[in-house]
């Protein structure tokens, strides 16, 4: 394997996969390979024998950071010791024969809306002459509750979604979005549960937090401007959700943790980090569409940090469940080449994008998005984070779910 390898023994993120006919199973990547850790497990490690035997997270996800602690140092002996590796080799196969799925059953989500420069490129665009950012943006992080049942695993096909949506005359149709946009995140992956009347304090985010994955929180903007006043995203977000298939553990991360940028006003008791310990991440992200690399935000510009996320979700005491999922909101940067959805990119599709030849404002038919990233980790290696990839097809039919679409009980 070569040293520089986003998915060294810096990384070892956690998946699921399936080879093609065959039943799911708990994956590690390792360089080009996948360690099966549903099979590994029993044999190496027969304590919590039973931990990966679903083939899915779950059950791992909410043993908690003790035994998360655990299995990473034994991946790490078993992976990175040339005596060890004799034991683990009849168990990895080449990631390209892995179908990957759906890792997790998703619980909750929520998406969040984080980045100072993301909320006010939009406050121009559609509330010009005034204060670019609401009142309350830097008093609390901003945040919606989403479908947790459309979130589907990179690969799966995005439909395009349909809806209502006013015209420019003031006239109502209902048709295909012809603003189908993109937005570029990071996910949390919460492993613990909580009880309801429970609030989290940002000191306990890796408690409960296991991992990060890439978003694309595909966004049907014509649906979503007509319908968003006054409660929020609704069908212009829930029709689909694509996630990276790799879990990347906030103990792979240790490297990318930075400073998150100086707030002002000093944020209410509750999420003022000045004296916790701190959840900015540098984790670079690039995005392209048919193969062009359009935007390269940095998740370091982010306003509000993950952990103040997860304090404000709980602070009025809802619980959280093991496979709550959330998402940062949309990652832009200061320049323009920072920018994480087309809305920004090409302002409000007043500024086509070129593209292979042609010119891009929203998102057209056969369209295909990927995500990537990469975060410094120990001694200057790369800590991958894989990809999200989508491709937009005509929506309206009812075509048959692919497998890497299957998503909870196809799990099991
Ligand atoms: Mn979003």
């Amino acid at each position: 394997m070569r040293p520089d390898h986003p998915f060294g023994i810096q990384t070892l993120p956690y998946g699921s996969f399936a080879r093609p006919d065959g039943r799911a199973r708990v994956g590690v990547a390792i360089g080009d390979h996948i360690l099966d850790l549903s099979a590994a497990w029993p044999t190496l490690a027969p304590a919590e024998e039973n931990l990966f035997s679903s083939g899915s997270l779950d059950r791992f996800l909410a043993a908690g950071p003790v035994l998360w602690d655990r299995v990473r140092s034994a991946l790490t002996r078993w992976l990175g010791d040339e005596r060890e590796g004799e034991h683990v080799h009849g168990f990895l196969l080449p990631a390209a024969e892995a179908v990957m799925l759906l890792p997790f059953t998703v619980a909750d989500y929520v998406d969040f809306y984080a980045s100072e420069y993301h909320a006010a490129n939009l406050g121009r665009m559609f509330r010009p002459g005034t204060d670019p950012l609401t009142p309350n943006w830097k008093h609390l992080p901003i945040g919606y509750h989403g479908r947790a049942g459309t979130i589907v695993v990179s690969g799966t096909p995005v439909p395009r979604p349909r809806g209502q949506r006013r015209t420019a005359d003031g006239s109502i149709t209902v048709g295909p979005s012809l603003r189908l946009d993109i937005e570029a995140e990071l996910g949390f992956v919460v492993g613990v549960p909580t009880t309801i009347g429970e609030q989290v304090p940002l000191s306990a985010f890796d408690q409960h937090v296991f991992g990060v994955c890439l978003v694309n929180d595909w966004s049907a903007r014509d649906i979503q401007a007509w319908e968003y006043v006054p409660l929020g995203p609704f069908l212009g977000k829930s029709f689909a959700t694509s996630v990276a298939p790799w879990i990347v553990p906030l103990a792979a991360l240790e490297e990318a943790r930075t400073a998150p940028p100086p707030r002002t006003p000093r944020p209410v008791a509750y999420l003022d980090d000045s004296d916790e310990a701190r959840w900015g991440l540098d984790v670079r992200l690039k995005v392209a569409i048919n193969g062009t690399e359009v935007s390269e935000p940095r998740f370091r510009d982010m306003y509000w940090t993950a952990a103040q996320q997860l304090a404000h979700m709980t602070v009025n005491g809802a619980s959280l469940r093991t496979g709550d999922l959330f998402a940062s909101g949309t990652i832009s940067g200061p320049a323009e080449q920072s920018r994480g959805s087309l809305i920004e990119l090409t302002w409000n599709g007043r500024e086509p994008l070129e593209i292979n030849g042609g010119r891009r404002t929203f998102l057209e038919d056969g369209d295909e998005v990927v995500i990537t990233a990469t975060a410094p980790g120990p001694g200057g290696a790369v800590v991958g984070l894989g990809e999200v990839r989508g491709r937009v097809t005509p929506g309206g039919g009812r075509a048959a779910a692919p497998r890497g679409a299957r998503h909870g009980e196809g799990n099991g």
